[in-house]
């Protein structure tokens, strides 16, 4: 059976954000986190970080440092009780020095490259998979890849102009945003009758990460915008039309470009519109 992955942005989502960071000490794992990295990674969730590190193509450092970086970060998280089970990084940007980096490529976000190459390498099923990211690029990404997706607030982002760039959530911070996923996850999979997920020690994993998560936040600039609702209706209306955002309710090979009216929902909500747009 296909794993679930939560991936995760490694700049100003998992570590404080800075610029270029080149040595492992300039990792500084955000406070709040290892509870609900632990809750997820117990149920199941492979732990996927997801990063573009332009700085390689730009002589800032190299590989081999980016390796010590992550092996730092990996001691880190394991110190908490988290297993990291990968890291994905794009070495690349087109305005880069080192020639052979200098590229526009697939894996570089917004593009879901790296991803989609986690996912065959792993064998991580996308459409029950999170990206939490802090840039509108990464939600892209997520989305295009047909993950579910969070951005973490860092104040940075104006309200996105496409679709494709819209999350299902938003969070004030990490920690909010992994909460937010065990709430989902806790409530759709017992929804389902999934009895990993009612097991009696899931409801302390969740108690113990404190209340329901606000399922709701904005930044201050969106307030105006309906996201992706909790509230999931269980069939779609036969004139939706699709945005392109694969959503992994079918085969991203299959996607219509209109949804059938009979066609079920599977719970997962895929911010295919606006909940209102969703919901007339
Ligand atoms: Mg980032
Ligand atoms: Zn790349």
């Amino acid at each position: 059976m296909k794993s679930r992955a939560l991936f995760l942005d490694r700049d100003g989502t998992l570590v404080h954000p800075r610029r270029y960071p080149s040595r492992p000490q300039d990792l500084r794992l955000y406070d709040g986190i290892g509870p609900g990295l632990r809750t997820l990674q117990e149920a199941g969730f492979r732990l996927v970080i997801i990063t573009n590190q332009a700085g390689i193509a730009r002589g800032y450092f190299t590989e081999a440092d980016l390796q010590r970086m992550h092996e730092y970060l990996a001691e880190e998280l394991s110190q908490l009780g988290v297993r990291l089970d990968a890291v994905y990084y794009c070495p690349h940007h087109p305005q880069g020095v080192i020639p052979e980096l200098a590229v526009r490529c697939d894996c570089r976000k917004p593009q879901p490259g790296m991803l989609l190459r986690a996912a065959t390498e792993l064998d991580l099923d996308l459409s029950s998979s999170w990206f939490v990211g802090d840039i509108l690029d990464d939600i892209e990404a997520g989305n295009r890849a047909g993950c579910r997706t969070i951005l973490v607030d860092l104040g940075t982002e104006q309200l996105p102009e496409q679709q494709i760039r819209f999350p299902h959530f938003v969070a004030q911070d990490t920690p909010h945003a992994l909460r937010i996923i065990v709430e989902c996850e806790f409530v759709e999979r017992e929804s389902l009758g999934d009895s990993h997920w009612i097991h009696p020690t899931r409801h302390v994993a969740c108690e113990q990460l404190g209340p329901p998560p606000d399922l709701l936040y904005r930044p201050p600039t969106w307030q105006s915008v309906t996201l992706a609702e909790p509230a999931h209706p269980t069939t779609y209306p036969s004139d939706l039309k699709c945005s392109g955002v694969p959503c992994g309710r079918q085969e991203r090979a299959a996607h219509p470009t209109t949804y059938p009216s009979d066609l079920k929902c599977s719970g997962v909500p895929c911010g295919r519109q606006a909940g209102q747009e969703r919901n007339a």
